[in-house]
């Protein structure tokens, strides 16, 4: 008899809820991590009561009442409402795209004025957007696309607006009201207390074990449950044999500042090209702390190699192919479960992996 039901590969979202709901129906998992520490991307590092959100700041919002009221169960969540500031070379505008950001950039007033400035400039453009810049263009006019969308997206992805996705953008909100919530979603907020307390909650009970990489013994880890959770790169597992998934870098540096209140908000933009890092995250504004220093941390993106730490995934048109092909592997693969942002390749929010391990739940018991 093997010792667990499941053996678990990674500890983010998506391993930690599946875990959890495994457990709750009687089966013995094991979660190994090959960091140092559980969480995934959500993790936090905990100094002088300021919760640092290690791998850049994680905001939760969500339109799905299943998804709020499943968190909701592990840990209480504050009203924290994303409202983040665009520095462009030390001028400074509301985001996401709204009547606030209009006024900034033109002077207009009304919806009106705002709707017909930005026709005015994107006229060029008819039909379907083909590419981020186009559909930017078309979405806000060629003044904001210029001032707070080129710069900081083109640092992020490494590559010219014209090669990327139209997608990326519409992520983002445009309204034509004076509201600066980042998110469209019904509910948002971030732990009290910070993601560990989540992390720990789901994985309560649950055997883990931190600095352990799949990879290293994969033989043994496979005879050690009846069914793997994979959450790892997808072309990893099956070793790069179809080539290797392109994804975009990212560097933290976290600094300690011997003042209360650094930048006045979490999350400050840069949307220059010159400046290397695109945001600056000040931690202690995500749960209104009050501590008389502060943690900052610069973002800086980067070109991603390799065994390098993997941060967004580059849907574009050749990556979505070749994932198609190891995604068709991983249906063979008998008894895996591929899930989660690196197994699924997916730009996924925290909302959207907890859905699709609760989904992959669902079909499995
Ligand atoms: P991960 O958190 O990456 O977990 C996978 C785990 O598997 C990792 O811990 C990894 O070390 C481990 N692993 C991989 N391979 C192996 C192996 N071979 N052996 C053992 N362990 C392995 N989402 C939001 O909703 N709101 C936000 O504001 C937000 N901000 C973000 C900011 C940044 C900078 C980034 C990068 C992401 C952000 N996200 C945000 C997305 C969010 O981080 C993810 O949706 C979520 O954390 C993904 O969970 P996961 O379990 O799929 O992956
Ligand atoms: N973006 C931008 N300017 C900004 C913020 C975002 O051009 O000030 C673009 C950029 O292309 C980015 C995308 O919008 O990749 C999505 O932004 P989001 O904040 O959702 O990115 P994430 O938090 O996932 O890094």
């Amino acid at each position: 008899m093997v010792p667990y039901d499941y053996l678990i590969v990674g500890s983010g979202l998506f391993g930690c809820v599946f875990a959890h709901e495994a457990a709750e129906h009687n089966k013995k998992c094991l979660v190994i991590e090959r960091r140092n520490h559980l969480g995934g991307n959500i993790y936090c590092e905990n100094k002088g009561g300021i919760n640092i959100h290690y791998y850049g700041g994680h905001i939760f919002h969500t339109s799905s009442k299943r998804v709020w009221q499943y968190v909701n169960r592990f840990v209480e969540f504050n009203n924290y409402i994303n409202s983040p500031i665009a520095n462009y070379k030390g001028k400074l505008y509301n985001l996401p795209f709204n009547m606030n950001t209009f006024h900034e950039m033109w002077g207009v007033i009304t919806p009106q004025e705002a709707q017909m400035k930005i026709q005015e400039q994107c006229a060029a453009f008819k039909g379907e957007p083909k590419n981020l810049e186009e559909q930017a263009i078309s979405l806000v006019g060629k003044d904001i696309y210029e001032k707070l969308i080129k710069g900081y997206t083109e640092k992020q992805w490494g590559r010219p607006c014209s090669e990327l996705p139209a997608f990326i953008i519409k992520r983002l909100p445009v309204r034509y009201t004076y509201d600066n919530n980042y998110f469209n979603d019904l509910y948002q907020g971030v732990p009290i207390g910070g993601y560990n307390v989540l992390i720990n909650a789901l994985l309560k009970n649950i055997d883990v074990r931190t600095n352990t990489d799949f990879f290293v013994a994969p033989d043994e880890f496979k005879n050690i449950a009846n069914k793997i959770v994979y959450t790892g790169a997808i072309d990893q597992y099956f070793d790069y044999t179809l080539g290797t998934l392109e994804y975009r870098g990212l560097r933290f540096e976290i600094e300690k500042h011997n003042t209360d209140n650094y930048q006045g908000g979490a999350v400050v933009n840069y949307t220059d090209k010159e400046t290397p890092y695109t945001r600056i995250i000040e931690h202690k504004h995500f749960e209104f702390g009050k501590q008389r220093v502060t943690y900052i941390t610069k973002e800086y993106p980067s070109t991603w190699k390799p065994g390098e730490e993997a941060y967004y995934p580059v849907n574009d048109a050749k990556n979505t192919a070749l994932y198609q092909k190891y995604s068709a592997l991983a249906q063979q693969e008998n008894d895996v479960i591929f899930g989660g942002r690196l197994a699924e390749y997916k730009y996924y929010d925290m909302d959207k992996v907890i859905q699709s391990a609760l989904d992959s739940v669902e079909r499995e018991f």
